[in-house]
C-alpha cells in the first residue's frame, strides 16, 4: 500500500510521522474522509472544498492548490489499484518544536491514507442501528466549529466509548443548547407524518452527505425542513436515519433503548437508503 507523503508516495512501512508535527503534538490539522465506489471517487470536489475551508478556518495555508490536491487523490487511488475504497486526506501544520506556537512549523505536511472499503455497518443496514444519545456535548460554533474538520476528534471519540459502554452502535450528540446536533462521524434526519427533518448545520459537521440526502429525497417528492430538533422529536420520530461517508445512509431504530416508530426500518428511510446506493453503485454490502 502506498501513501502520498509531501508530494512522494512511500510504502506503509515508511509511512511515518514525526514526533514534532504538530498535527500528532497538538491535533493541529484538518482531515477529510471521501469515498470511492467502482473507481469513481464520490463527490471529490465537495471534499476539497471542505478541506480547504477547515484548513483557511485554522489559519492553515495548504501548500498545493485544490486542483493539485485533488489530482494527488485520485493518484493515491490508481498507485494502489483501488476501485472502492475509503480515502483519507491529512493536513497538518507541520514539523515544529514542542511548543504550541503554529509560527515554528514552517510547512504543513500533507499525507494520503487509502484502503480498500464497503459498507460500514454490514447487516445493521437491514434492522437499523441502536443509537445513544452521549452526555458529553458537541462543540460549540464559537469554540472549536464542528464545521471543522479538524484533527481534534476527542470529543466524538468520548461520544463512542459512552456509546460503546451502553451497548450502543452508534453516539448521538445533543449540543450546548441541548438542540440534536449529530452523530460521532454522521448527521440525523428524523421523519414524522411524512416530513423529514434535519438540525441546521451551526451545530454539526456540514455532511457531503447529508447534502446528497436531501437533494435526492426531494427530487423524489419528500419535504425537508431544516431547523433544531430536540430530544422529544427523536424519542416520538416514526424514523430516524443518519448520514456520512464512511456510514453512507444507516436507518436507527432503537435509541436509548427505545424503539424509534415500531422499531423496523421505515419507508422513507429506505428509500434514501436506496437512492443512495442508486448514486453510488453501492450493493450495501462490503
Ligand atoms: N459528522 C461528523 C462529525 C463526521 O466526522 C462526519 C464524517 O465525515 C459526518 C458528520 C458526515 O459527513 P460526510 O457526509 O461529509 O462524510
Amino acid at each position: 500500500l502506498l501513501i502520498y507523503y509531501n508530494g512522494e508516495f512511500v510504502t506503509k512501512e515508511n509511512a511515518t510521522v514525526s514526533i514534532y508535527d504538530h498535527g500528532f503534538l497538538y491535533g493541529d490539522g484538518v482531515f477529510e474522509g471521501i469515498r470511492a465506489y467502482n473507481g469513481r471517487v464520490f463527490k471529490l470536489q465537495e471534499h476539497v472544498d471542505r478541506l480547504y475551508d477547515s484548513a483557511k478556518a485554522i489559519a492553515l495555508e495548504v501548500p498545493i492548490s485544490k486542483e493539485e490536491m485533488s489530482e494527488a487523490i485520485l493518484e493515491t487511488l490508481r498507485k494502489n489499484n483501488l476501485r472502492d475504497a475509503y480515502i483519507r486526506p491529512i493536513v497538518s501544520r507541520g514539523v515544529g518544536d514542542l511548543g504550541l506556537d503554529p509560527r515554528k512549523c514552517p510547512k504543513p505536511s500533507i499525507y494520503i491514507v487509502s484502503q480498500e472499503w464497503g459498507a460500514m455497518y454490514g447487516d445493521l443496514y437491514e434492522v437499523g442501528l441502536k443509537a445513544i444519545t452521549v452526555g458529553i456535548r458537541r462543540n460549540a460554533p464559537d469554540a472549536l466549529s464542528p464545521n471543522i474538520k479538524s484533527l481534534n476528534y476527542l470529543n466524538n471519540i468520548l461520544a463512542k466509548i459512552e456509546a460503546n459502554e451502553k451497548g450502543g452502535d452508534e453516539a448521538i450528540f445533543l449540543d450546548q443548547n441541548g438542540f440534536i446536533s449529530e452523530g460521532s462521524g454522521d448527521n440525523i434526519f428524523v421523519i414524522k407524518n411524512g416530513k423529514v427533518y434535519t438540525p441546521p448545520t451551526i451545530n454539526n459537521l456540514k455532511g457531503i452527505t447529508r447534502a446528497t440526502a436531501i437533494e435526492l429525497l426531494e427530487e423524489r417528492g419528500y419535504e425537508v425542513i431544516v431547523g433544531n430538533l430536540g430530544l422529544f422529536d427523536m424519542y416520538t420520530a416514526d424514523e430516524i436515519f443518519v448520514t456520512g461517508t464512511a456510514a453512507e445512509a444507516a436507518p436507527i431504530t432503537k435509541l436509548d433503548g427505545r424503539p424509534i416508530g415500531d422499531g423496523s426500518v421505515g419507508p422513507i428511510t429506505k428509500a434514501a437508503v436506496a437512492a443512495f446506493e442508486e448514486v453510488t453503485g453501492s450493493t450495501g454490502t462490503p
